[in-house]
């Protein structure tokens, strides 16, 4: 039984646009509690999304408290790495609280302060966008070459004093290696793919997994149909892909990294995946799959340890 830390899903806002019930089961979009426990997921990253704007924050923030703290929803918010074995055992889902780009936090990092006190554990510095702090990898238009700004440098320090996770998904290359020259720890890509399989810009590239890895952080597999797809083919469509896409993702990953780097990052709730993995009850499938590859304590890496042990080195 592999069990499986998301290190992404945008459950929060889609339930609140969706008007459904956490607590219930849904046809709809990919996660809620009835399809956690089928698909054996102890915890995930419930991302606050986009993290673009006070208002975005602290609104962002009313609707993740309403969510975590609704008992119907059986939820435990995970402040310490110790707390996801706790969840497991009281028969509860593991909530850590995501922000999905930095552009909502004042430059004098009040609010990044006061967001860590409120149980913040894992941070973007940018969504698909520009912001004070970084660049993201804008999804329309020529791609601006900017790094990361000397606020952006700053924040990045003091979120890892605090002990916050940096996120580089979403970041633009500038940003990204400007990061990774800075850093003092373990970075993650929380829901990212390797681009030499999906040509997407939003997937990484060889010297960039290279560089996760030497970080001794993780790169967390995204089930977004047009980032798995060789083709890169478009959203909204069903796309059929089979489940080796994602091994091959897996496997590339693991060849210019290492075993240790690969997790699981679906982006449910956020994006169109492939009709294989339809929703989060769907976890056991592809880990059945993988199976023929790779050892018991490989799947139990990427499922959670390996994002485990990332927190365990940069949270306090
Ligand atoms: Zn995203």
């Amino acid at each position: 039984m592999v069990y499986v830390i998301d290190g992404h899903i945008d459950t929060a806002t889609a339930i609140l646009r969706q008007f459904r019930l956490f607590s219930e089961r849904s046809d709809r979009n990919h996660v809620d509690l009835p399809r956690m426990k089928e698909g054996k997921v102890q915890a995930a990253l419930f991302a606050i999304y986009p993290a673009m704007s006070r208002y975005n924050l602290i609104n962002g923030l009313d609707i993740w408290f309403k969510l975590v703290d609704d008992p119907k929803n059986e939820l435990m918010h995970i402040k310490k790495v110790s707390d996801f074995d706790k969840a497991k055992k009281e028969g509860k889902i593991g909530a850590v609280l995501h922000f999905e780009g930095a552009g909502g936090i004042d430059s004098e990092f009040q609010i990044l302060r006061l967001a860590y006190r409120l149980g913040l554990r894992t941070m973007g510095i940018s969504w698909s966008n520009i912001n004070n702090y970084a660049t993201g990898m804008l999804f329309q238009g020529p791609q601006v070459d900017r790094g990361l700004t000397l606020e952006g440098k700053n924040l990045v320090k003091e979120s890892q004093k605090l002990g916050i996770t940096i996120d580089a998904s979403h970041l633009n290359e500038p940003s990204f290696w400007d990061l990774m020259d800075i850093t003092e720890k373990p970075i993650f890509a929380s829901h990212s793919n390797a681009r030499a399989i999906g040509p997407h810009q939003r997937n990484l590239k060889d010297d960039q997994i290279k560089a996760i890895y030497d970080s001794k952080g993780t790169i967390g597999i995204n089930f977004c149909a047009s980032f798995l797809d060789k083709e890169m083919r478009i959203n909204p469509d069903p796309i059929d892909l089979p489940l080796e896409i994602f091994k091959e993702h897996i496997d590339h990953i693991v060849e210019h990294a290492d075993i240790n780097t690969v997790a699981m990052g679906s982006d449910y709730d956020g994006a169109t995946v492939p009709e294989c993995m339809f929703d989060c009850s769907t976890f056991p499938k592809l880990f059945d799959y993988l199976s023929d590859t790779y050892s018991k304590d490989d799947l139990e890496k990427i499922g959670s340890k390996n994002l485990m042990r990332v927190f365990s080195d940069t949270w306090k």
